[in-house]
């Protein structure tokens, strides 16, 4: 494969008890020095990780983000996690209450002038609450003044108490037209309910996916080629559908899986012309501060500042 380097679009940076097990099963450790190998050993060059630490504190009577700590305890007032290792500002939809939407919107912004801080994270499944909610609003715009985007965790909820209702792809259609001038990013290509995905996304300019977290734990997805070749073939149909591999994202959802499995996995499903852009030029377009940041990592260039946006 011939890339400049990979970028993953969507794993995780967080050290939890669940996440530990899976990566084991997954032939991996949840640790830092565990993630620096894995970039060392299979050339990516950058990653985007969600957020999803749940106790930081709250200034403004709003609903703190969840960020990320895998190389120790988030520090707000100077990044101290990898500088090849972006977040998204996830959030804890449930908690926003009647009146506190703008108070939550004003938790997030500190954070998004920092260089490093890519986007907001949604969680609708998880938190049974619709993706184009009322309460999220805030946050959108929020997400149009910094001109970054918003993923939404689509498709199948790793615990049974998740509602598949509020996390199946077609309700990212309504906050697409809803804000058309934000990116939506529909993760997991909504898995299972690719076609819907790849609709939502053909209809919508503003909405891209990434390829996250479609063999979960699977260490011999080589196997699975054999069995789920019909799976292989719908997700190339739907991609092929869609038509626009410009927005159309490599992403792992590590520790989750195992890394250079999953890389063969999508390298095999998309097809080799388009491998630059979902391996790489993609996420530069989608999440557009990685390139100021690893251009900064080149030539030790000063990071872009977004305070006097
Ligand atoms: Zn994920």
């Amino acid at each position: 494969m011939t890339v400049p380097g990979i970028i993953d679009a969507h794993m995780h940076y967080f050290d939890v008890e669940g996440f530990r097990e899976t990566a084991l099963a997954a032939g991996h450790e949840n640790s830092a020095a565990c993630w620096r190998k894995i970039c060392r050993e299979n050339g990516i060059v950058f990653a985007v990780a969600m957020g999803n630490t749940m106790d930081e504190p709250s200034f403004y009577g709003g609903v703190p983000p969840r960020l990320i700590d895998l190389a120790g305890p988030f520090d707000r007032e100077h990044y101290n996690q990898p500088d090849d290792i972006g977040y998204c500002l996830g959030v804890m939809s449930e908690e926003i209450g009647e009146g506190q939407a703008e108070a939550t919107a004003r938790e997030f912004e500190p954070y998004l002038r920092e260089p490093h801080c890519l986007g907001i994270k949604l969680y609708p499944g998880y938190n049974k609450v619709y993706a184009n909610d009322r309460r999220h609003w805030p946050l959108f715009e929020l997400a149009r003044a910094y001109d970054v985007p918003v993923a939404i965790h689509c498709g199948d909820t790793a615990r049974p108490q998740g509602l598949l209702k509020y996390s199946h792809p077609l309700n990212v259609d309504e906050a697409a037209v809803t804000f058309p001038d934000v990116t939506f990013v529909i993760c997991h290509v909504g898995n299972p309910w690719i076609l819907d995905a790849c609709e939502v996304a053909a209809k919508d300019p503003n909405v891209a996916l990434d390829l996250s977290g479609l063999l979960a734990g699977n260490v011999k997805p080589l196997l699975i080629y054999d069995d789920n070749r019909g799976y292989i073939r719908y997700l190339r149909t739907w991609l092929n559908y869609l038509g626009d591999y410009g927005r159309v994202m490599y992403g792992s959802d590590w520790p989750l899986v195992n890394i250079p499995a999953y890389i063969r996995f999508i390298a095999h499903t998309v097809p080799e012309e388009y491998h630059e852009d979902v391996f790489y030029r993609s996420a530069l377009r989608i999440y557009k501060r990685i390139g100021p940041l690893l251009k900064a990592q080149n030539e030790g260039s000063p990071l872009p500042s977004y305070a006097r946006k």
